[in-house]
C-alpha cells in the first residue's frame, strides 16, 4: 500500500479563507461558514463561506462587464490561446488538483489524475481548438430587384452573454470545464456554482485562469446553498443562459426557471441507463462489460448503467463470476495508489442508497452481494450486485447514482428491447456483442442520446453528449456545442 502524500500547496490551499472567485480575485465573502467534509473519513478539511444575494449581484456583475468589455475586444485566437494556457497550467498543478478533488469527492487519487484532470485538460484543448471556426453563412436573397439592386445576407454567431453553469459534484472539475470551456470559446463568460460538496477544485482553476492572464470577470466562481443561490443566479438579469448538470428533480425546477423568463437552459440530467449483453459474449466478457459500465467511480457518473439486461441461461454464471470479481476490489483510502473502492462522495448519498437498498428489499429483489456500508470510517458502501424480479421493480425505474447493479434475465430479445425503452429516462445505453448487424440495428432502436457498442461511459469531446425524454435536453461537445451557447444574428443588405 502506497499512501499518497498530501502536497504541501494542498496544506496551504486547504487553510485559505474560502468563499468565491469574483472578478479576477478570492474573495471569501461574508456568509456562514460551510464545512468541507473528507467522505474517506467524515473529517472536516477546510470551510467556505456561503454566497448570498450581494455576492450573486458582485458576481453578475463583473462577468457582464467582461463580456461587454475585456473578452469582447479580445480576438477570438487570443481567447483560445488563454484557453490553451490554461490547458498547460492545470496540467503542471495536476497533482494539486487531484488531491483536492479526492479530498472533497472521495474520487480514487488514480481517476482524479487521469479522469478529472487529465479529461478536463483534454476538453479544454479541444474547446480552444474551436477558437476562429464558428462560422456563420452567406444565403442568397430573392427580393425583387425593380433599378439592378442586389441584395447579400449573411448570419453570424454572436455569444449569448453571461452563463450560469451550475456543476454537480461528481466531476466538480470536468463537468465545469465542459460547461466554462464552450462559453468562453464562444464569447461568453461564465458564473459557476459548484456544488456545495466540492466547492474548492474550481476556485483553484479560476486562479490558475487569472494567473495565466484571463481577464478579470471572465471566470466567476460562486459557492453556497444551490436552493437559494440558484434562482438568484437565473433569475438575475445578466443572465443569459443556465447549463445545468444533475439530478433530474433540480433540473425540472432550474429547467422551469429559465423558461420562466425565456431563458435558454441546457439540462443534462440523470437517467436508469440499461446495458444489453447478448448471448454470444462469453462470461468474462460480460463481466468486463459490466465492471466498466456500472462500477467505476462507485457508480456516481450520470452515464453509468444501472439496469442489466443478462441472456437468462448465461445470468447466474454472469453473476456469479462478477461477485467473485467485486469481492477481490480493494477498498481503501482513495490515497492510497492502489484503492480500487473509495467512499461514496457525500453522507446524504450513502443513505439515500441505503433507503434505496431497503426500498428493493421490500420490493421483492434480491441482493446478492453488498447492499451495506462496511464498518470503517467515512462513507463507504459494498458494491452491490441485484437480482431484480421484474422491469417493475423500484431499481429498474429510479436512479442510485451509486454502485448498485439491477439485473434481469431475458431470454427474448424484442421484448428486452421494449424494456429498456420502457423508461422516462434516456440519457445512455450499451450493446455488448460480436454481432455487429444485430449491434447497429439494436443502436438505432434504443431510445437514448448515446448508445455505445462494446464500451460504455467513454465521452469524447468530439462526440455530442445529452439526454432524451426526462434526462435533459441540449448538447456538450461536438460542433452542437455551439448552438447552445450562441445565437443567430442575420444581417441583410442591398447594393
Ligand atoms: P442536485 O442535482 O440537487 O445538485 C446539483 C447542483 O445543483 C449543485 O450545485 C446544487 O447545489 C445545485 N442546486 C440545488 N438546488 C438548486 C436549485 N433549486 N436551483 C439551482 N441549482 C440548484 O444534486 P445533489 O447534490 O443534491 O444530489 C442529489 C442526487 O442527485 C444524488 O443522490 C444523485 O442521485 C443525483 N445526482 C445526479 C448527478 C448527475 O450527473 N446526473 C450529479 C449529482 C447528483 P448544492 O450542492 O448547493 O445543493
Amino acid at each position: 500500500m502506497t499512501q499518497v502524500k498530501q502536497l504541501a500547496a494542498v496544506s496551504a490551499f486547504l487553510q485559505r479563507d474560502h468563499g468565491h472567485f469574483i472578478n479576477g480575485l478570492s474573495q471569501p465573502g461574508g456568509g456562514a461558514l460551510r464545512p468541507v467534509i473528507d467522505p474517506a473519513t467524515g473529517n472536516e478539511v477546510a470551510r467556505v463561506h456561503d454566497g448570498c444575494a450581494e455576492d450573486v449581484s458582485a458576481a453578475m456583475a463583473a462577468a457582464q462587464q467582461a463580456f461587454l468589455g475585456s473578452w469582447a475586444e479580445m480576438p477570438t485566437l487570443a481567447r483560445g490561446n488563454l484557453m490553451l494556457k490554461l490547458a498547460d497550467a492545470m496540467e503542471q498543478h495536476r497533482e494539486e488538483l487531484a488531491q483536492i478533488e479526492t479530498l472533497c469527492s472521495g474520487k480514487t487519487i488514480a481517476l482524479s489524475r487521469g479522469l478529472e484532470v487529465d479529461q478536463a485538460v483534454a476538453f479544454l484543448r479541444y474547446f480552444a481548438g474551436w477558437a476562429g471556426k464558428i462560422y456563420g453563412e452567406t444565403t442568397e436573397i430573392s427580393l425583387p430587384s425593380s433599378n439592378g439592386e442586389k441584395y447579400r445576407g449573411f448570419t453570424q454567431r454572436e455569444p449569448l452573454g453571461v452563463v450560469v453553469g451550475i456543476i454537480p459534484w461528481n466531476f466538480s472539475i470536468m463537468i465545469a470545464i465542459w460547461k466554462m470551456a464552450a462559453a468562453l470559446v464562444c464569447g461568453c463568460t461564465v458564473v459557476l456554482k459548484p456544488s456545495e460538496f466540492t466547492p474548492l477544485t474550481m476556485l483553484r482553476v479560476a486562479q490558475l485562469a487569472a494567473d495565466v492572464g484571463f481577464p478579470p470577470g471572465t471566470i466567476n466562481v460562486l459557492n453556497g446553498n444551490g436552493g437559494l443561490l440558484g434562482p438568484l443566479l437565473i433569475e438575475h438579469p445578466f443572465c443569459a443562459k443556465v447549463t445545468f448538470t444533475g439530478s433530474v428533480p433540480t433540473g425540472r425546477a432550474v429547467g422551469n426557471a429559465a423558461s420562466a423568463l425565456a431563458k435558454p437552459a441546457t439540462l443534462e440530467l440523470g437517467g436508469k441507463n440499461a446495458a444489453l449483453f447478448l448471448a454470444d459474449m462469453s462470461v468474462s466478457e460480460m463481466v468486463d462489460g459490466i465492471m466498466e459500465a456500472g462500477y467505476v467511480n462507485q457508480g456516481q457518473i450520470c452515464a453509468s448503467a444501472e439496469r442489466f439486461y443478462l441472456p437468462a441461461e448465461k445470468m447466474d454464471e454472469v453473476l456469479s463470476a462478477l461477485i467473485q470479481r467485486l469481492s477481490q476490489l480493494k477498498v481503501a483510502s482513495p490515497f492510497e495508489e492502489d484503492c480500487q473502492v473509495g467512499p461514496l462522495a457525500n453522507k446524504a448519498h450513502l443513505e439515500k442508497i441505503l433507503k434505496m437498498v431497503a426500498r428493493a428489499k421490500e420490493d421483492g429483489d434480491e441482493i446478492l452481494y453488498g447492499g451495506y456500508s462496511p464498518d470503517r470510517p467515512g462513507y463507504y458502501f459494498v458494491p452491490t450486485v441485484v437480482k431484480v424480479h421484474s422491469e417493475d421493480s423500484t431499481l429498474m425505474r429510479e436512479e442510485t447514482f451509486g454502485p448498485v447493479g439491477s439485473f434481469l434475465a431475458y431470454d427474448d430479445e424484442e421484448k428486452v428491447l421494449r424494456q429498456i425503452n420502457n423508461s422516462p429516462f434516456g440519457l445512455a445505453a450499451s450493446v455488448w456483442t460480436h454481432n455487429f448487424n444485430k449491434a447497429i440495428r439494436y443502436s438505432e432502436r434504443i431510445q437514448a442520446g448515446i448508445v455505445w457498442i462494446n464500451m460504455h461511459t467513454f465521452l469524447d469531446p468530439a462526440l455530442p453528449f445529452g439526454g432524451i425524454k426526462s434526462s435533459g435536453n441540449g448538447r456538450e461537445f461536438g460542433s452542437a456545442f455551439i448552438n447552445d451557447y450562441t445565437r443567430l444574428k442575420s444581417v441583410m443588405m442591398r447594393y
